[in-house]
């Protein structure tokens, strides 16, 4: 049974090993989805070598093509290259584990069953001969192959010593599960709960990794339930751990924002791969707990939960290690819009409100119209329809209005430079006010977004500030 080993890289590796005579498999992730026929979403295959890696790669690369270049890690005793999609990654056996804290990486040659003891876990030490005698064939000490059938997530050793060798593994077994669709087995699952304050040990640059890779797969709420009942989302994020609950006053109670948030998420993850998209759904009521109030008149209320919200992501951000460029800007500004939309379809929407809304959401407005849609998880149906029927409207209305006004990236008429010259002053506070003017008489369509009627504007305000056109 070689299903998996049809490539031309295969016959080469096979051919190579076998004239070496070394032993060399297949491993890890490549077997796995293989087995599972699942599309190899990142081409890595990993090939182990009892003896050097190093070496099989030279010589594979060699054979493929004189021109790869192999990138070597002579300290960790791998190396790597590339051949057309994939990426080929060649270690030795070895034995042991990753060592805690990984200043001096363990190299001691081992076999193959040790090298799959230190795997992850059972559907990850997977392995396939690529020697002559036993081409193709699989070695699955662990029970792998059950795993995959039984879509359990398992580790090979008692889970206990696999998590506290590397504890990123606690992480890694939630994130299959999550994309895979998988159940962590019971007793591993058990191990997690108890060793998740190994967690703090692990860069934040490796878990921000797993996290981001929760966040892309298609149901992610799954694994945000799983890390919140391991215990380890207090830890890694609890600002959204913070979200969870209830509280009840007066028989009156408010929605639960953790799965709240998370059943955003997993909409808004229907229509967007957009991580950023994602990343607004899952923080846009982050700050709900610190805004939350409550009074007899009106109920609970979370004031002004959108603006401390969007304030709240650089520190977040910094945090977890995620990009503090215009992506974290972007993610700010949806949360800081996200009421908006709604505002304008439960009132009576004039032209002006509209125009400000594409003026402040610019090219973001589509992406702000899905965020605001997928905000919906309300279970009453009628409720449902009537909110995303408004949300149809205020599209319309957006169209509509950006059609004729072209505000969604607005660029004055006139502009900072025009007034400078025009009244012969110094760029100061005076071109400020003229150019606020200007902008909000268009926004307010008190004027159309036009020069002649920019410019009008621009000698009236000019003239109740006391300055004159130089030049007259
Ligand atoms: P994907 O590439 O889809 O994320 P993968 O299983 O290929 O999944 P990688 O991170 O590429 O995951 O790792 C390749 C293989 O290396 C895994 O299948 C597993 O056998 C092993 N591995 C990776 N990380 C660890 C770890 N932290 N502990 C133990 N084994 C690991
Ligand atoms: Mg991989």
């Amino acid at each position: 049974m070689n299903i998996c080993l049809t490539d031309k890289i295969f016959k080469v590796l096979s051919e190579v090993v076998t004239g070496e005579n070394v032993k060399a498999y297949v491993i890890g992730g490549w077997v796995r989805d293989c087995l599972l026929k699942r599309d190899h979403a990142d081409k890595d295959i990993d090939i182990v070598v009892i003896g050097s890696g190093i070496d099989i790669a030279r010589k594979t690369a060699k054979r493929l093509n004189p021109k790869i270049k192999v990138t070597i890690f002579r300290n960790f005793g791998t190396a790597m290259f590339r051949y057309e999609d994939y990426d080929i990654e060649f270690v030795g056996a070895r034995k042991e584990s990753y060592r805690r804290g990984s200043r001096k990486p363990a190299v001691e040659n081992g076999t193959l069953e040790d090298d799959q003891k230190r795997r992850d876990f059972t559907i990850n030490a997977l392995a396939i001969s690529l020697n002559a005698g036993d081409l193709g064939e699989f070695l699955d000490p662990f029970g792998g192959i059950a795993d995959l059938r039984n879509r359990l997530i398992r580790t090979p050793l008692e889970p206990g010593k696999t998590f506290s060798d590397d504890p990123l593994r606690m992480l890694r077994a939630i994130r299959f599960a999550t994309q895979l669709n998988f159940h962590i087995e019971d007793k591993t699952f058990r191990s997690i709960a108890e060793n998740v304050e190994r967690i703090r040990i692990v860069s934040a640059e490796r878990i921000i990794t797993e996290l981001n890779k929760i966040i892309m797969c298609e149901i992610p709420s799954r694994g945000f339930v799983l890390l919140e009942q391991a215990g380890l989302l207090r830890i890694i994020f609890p600002e959204l751990d913070n979200l969870r609950g209830v509280d009840k006053k007066e028989g009156k109670a408010h929605k639960d924002n953790f799965h709240h948030s998370i059943k955003v998420l997993d909409n808004i993850s229907k229509r967007t791969d957009n991580i950023w998209l994602r990343w607004a759904a899952l923080l846009h009521d982050i700050a709900k707990p610190v805004t939350k109030k409550y009074s007899p008149e009106s109920g609970w209320s979370f004031h002004g939960h959108e603006y401390i919200g969007s304030k709240m992501i650089p520190d977040i951000f910094r945090k977890m290690k995620l990009p503090l460029n215009d992506k974290m800007k972007y993610v700010q500004k949806l949360i800081d819009l996200h009421l908006r939309p709604i505002a304008l379809s439960q009132e009576e929407v004039t032209d002006s409100a509209i125009r400000r809304l594409l003026f402040e959401a610019g090219d973001d407005i589509d992406d702000l119209m899905l965020l605001c849609e997928a905000d919906i998880t309300s279970k009453n149906e009628a409720k449902k329809t009537r909110h995303l029927e408004n949300f149809r409207y205020v599209r319309e209305k957006l169209r509509e209005i950006e059609e004729k006004d072209e505000v969604r990236n607005f660029q004055p008429p006139v502009d900072g430079c025009e007034i400078i010259k025009t009244f012969g002053i110094k760029p100061g506070r005076e071109v400020g006010i003229i150019k606020n003017a200007i902008r909000e008489a268009i926004l307010d369509g008190i004027i159309p977004n036009e020069y002649k009627a920019a410019r009008k504007i621009m000698l009236e305000k000019g003239k109740e500030l006391g300055l004159t056109p130089s030049g007259r």
